[in-house]
């Protein structure tokens, strides 16, 4: 076999390197955007066809390239954006690799038309299958446009690799999201065959362009979470608990500026969520964390998908604890609408703590006195804050004043995640007081109640239950929580087993949730004044408060700012 090694011709090296850079349409269609992006282009324009085999055409009114660049751009390792090992630490741009035009071109039929700002004449190239076919002047507008088209059409191996039409359609459609989330200031739109399937106009918000990504239902259960060191920065958006789906497909992750897919710190975000989620469920979301050049190599993967951090460990710490702290400590709010979107809150930095427009004094709040001045529904602050009972509504809804607005709560929500809480406190320190009735009292059970129990029988025995099995379907309730009346044990019992579905795993936090639910004031009790004050008392020492264990929100506030706004006094 002597001299049988070969360097092999370029082309064929193109090729091969187009596999790893081109895996499919959408990654075409990614390394486009990317670069129309670090053009520095204000609009980005997409259009598609065939599930991008067919057709992809994005073009930018970025800088343009000059002649000579426009086909040096084509050729492998060809890059304007670094000229150094250097260079790569200080790196701003989406690419730097130089390899995806040419990867792309040696496997489709591209058209570059282009012209460099501020030039008179524009520039053609066409190149087909990694070679240059015509450079031509071309009368075209400032910027870029690319049009690829006939993917893999000479790699008929590749091909078979594609998926239908409408997945990769799928996969294009997604690339457009994913990358227009993270760039509100670049206006993009994005047609597909012949309808006009994505429109983003450019705003200055994050907030606007993910409302417009992901829809206004959707954003309106995400809430913003922010957590800042020196080393590393973390900004998203997180769904609320109970605005969970069962992949990890709508949890976008970023580390600087860029889409990556990593499982541990996937990981670390369910880790923060913990119990707040069932097994098998994912949050959706944004999160971006920005990391220093030297805490992390982006220059592992051809796609530039993963990237490689320097202490992996204290990433995912850093993660976990963010999500962690923001859901424990935070008081939610459900924003209202969408002027109100900006009062979301947010983590001030490093300690966590409740900023003040969103404490709404509570944090202030010292110990409660049954004194003269709750009898008049009024309580002053130690920053001169107060806090008034207003009423309550529908027999439901309690009202406060507050010194920012009005403060809405639903009072069995509220009780039900203070009681919640307490029955979780209290099983952490000493288990569950229990009662052993006198008499044991019987309860019947229907065969799917049965297996149920048998499932959670242990857990149950947790929470003051003990229950043993008296033949055909009746069960002895030998003990009890303290706080359940013996008489009303057999019905509780019941509604806690009717509660669960199947004999999907029980997590015990639902079992205490449903304890908490029916041990909560019920709406439609009436409340006075010094039990509402009492209510949102103990609402303030409650970790996690703002939703109701059952996921509802328990409180809503109304700042004076927008009730200015709707009477049309500002
Ligand atoms: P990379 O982005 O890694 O530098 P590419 O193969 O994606 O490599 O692009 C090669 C070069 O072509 C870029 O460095 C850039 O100078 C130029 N280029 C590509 N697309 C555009 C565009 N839309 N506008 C201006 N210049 C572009
Ligand atoms: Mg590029």
């Amino acid at each position: 076999m002597a001299g049988s090694i070969r360097v092999l011709p370029p082309r064929v090296i193109d090729q091969i390197a187009a596999g790893e850079v081109v895996e499919r349409p959408a990654s075409v269609l990614k390394e486009l955007l990317e670069n129309s992006l670090d053009a520095g282009a204000s609009t980005v324009e997409v259009r598609a066809a065939g599930g991008g085999i067919d057709l992809i055409e994005v073009s930018d009114n970025g800088s343009g390239m000059d002649r000579v660049d426009a086909v040096e751009a084509f050729k492998r390792h060809a890059t304007s954006k670094i000229r150094s090992l250097e260079d790569l630490a200080r790196l701003s741009s989406l690419g730097f690799r130089g390899e995806a035009l040419s990867s792309i071109a040696s496997v489709s039929r591209v058209e570059l038309l282009t012209r460099f700002r501020g030039e008179q004449e524009g520039t053609r190239v066409i190149v087909e299958a990694g070679v240059i076919k015509e450079v031509t002047a071309w009368g075209a507008p400032e910027g870029t446009l690319v049009r690829v088209e006939g993917l893999f059409y000479n790699v008929p191996a590749r091909r078979k690799f594609l998926r239908t039409q409408a997945t990769e359609a799928h996969h294009l459609k997604e690339t457009m999201e994913r990358i227009g989330v993270l760039h509100p200031g670049v206006g993009f739109s994005y047609q597909y065959e012949d309808r006009k399937s994505l429109q983003w106009p450019c705003t200055d918000q994050w907030a606007q362009r993910l409302r417009q990504v992901l829809g206004q239902e959707h954003f309106s259960r995400l809430f913003l979470m922010e957590c800042s060191q020196r080393w590393c920065k973390i900004r998203g958006y997180i769904s609320d608990p109970n605005y969970n789906r069962p992949t990890a497909s709508e949890l976008w992750l970023y580390v600087n500026n860029r889409a990556i897919q990593d499982r541990l710190l996937l990981g670390a975000v369910l880790r923060g969520y913990g119990q707040l989620l069932d097994r098998g469920r994912y949050p959706t979301g944004v999160i971006c964390l920005e990391l220093s050049p030297q805490e992390v190599d982006v220059n592992v993967h051809p796609a530039k998908r993963e990237v490689r951090f320097r202490d992996p460990r204290r990433v995912q710490e850093e993660l976990y604890l963010c999500v962690k702290r923001f859901l424990r400590e935070q008081p939610w709010v459900r924003p209202l609408d969408i002027s109100l979107g900006s009062s979301i809150p947010r983590i001030s930095e490093n300690t966590g703590a409740i900023p003040k427009n969103l404490a709404l004094g509570l944090r202030e709040w010292g110990g409660f006195s049954q004194g003269l001045e709750v009898q008049q529904g009024l309580r002053e602050w130690e920053q001169g804050q107060s806090i008034r009972y207003v009423g309550q509504a529908q027999g439901t809804y309690l009202i406060f004043e507050t010194q920012e607005g009005l403060l809405l709560v639903d009072q069995h929500a509220a009780h039900e995640r203070i009681l919640f809480e307490e029955l979780k406190a209290q099983r952490e320190k000493q288990g569950t007081p229990s009662q052993r009735p006198l008499l044991a009292e019987l309860v019947q059970l229907d065969p799917p109640q049965e297996e149920i129990l048998e499932g959670i029988r242990f857990r149950l025995a947790e929470l003051g239950w003990v229950v043993e099995p008296f033949g055909s379907g009746h069960w002895r309730i030998l003990s009890l929580p303290l706080w359940v009346d013996p008489a009303q044990a057999p019905k509780l019992l019941k509604e806690i087993l009717d509660t669960r579905s199947g004999n999907r795993a029980v997590e015990l936090e639902s079992v205490l949730a449903s304890l908490a639910c029916r041990e909560a004031v019920k709406a439609g009790k009436k409340i006075g004044p010094m039990e509402a004050m009492d209510l949102l008392d103990r609402m303030r020492k409650t970790p996690a408060w703002g939703l109701c264990p059952h996921g509802r929100p328990v409180y809503i506030q109304i700042p004076f700012s927008e009730l200015r706004r709707r009477f049309g006094r500002s």
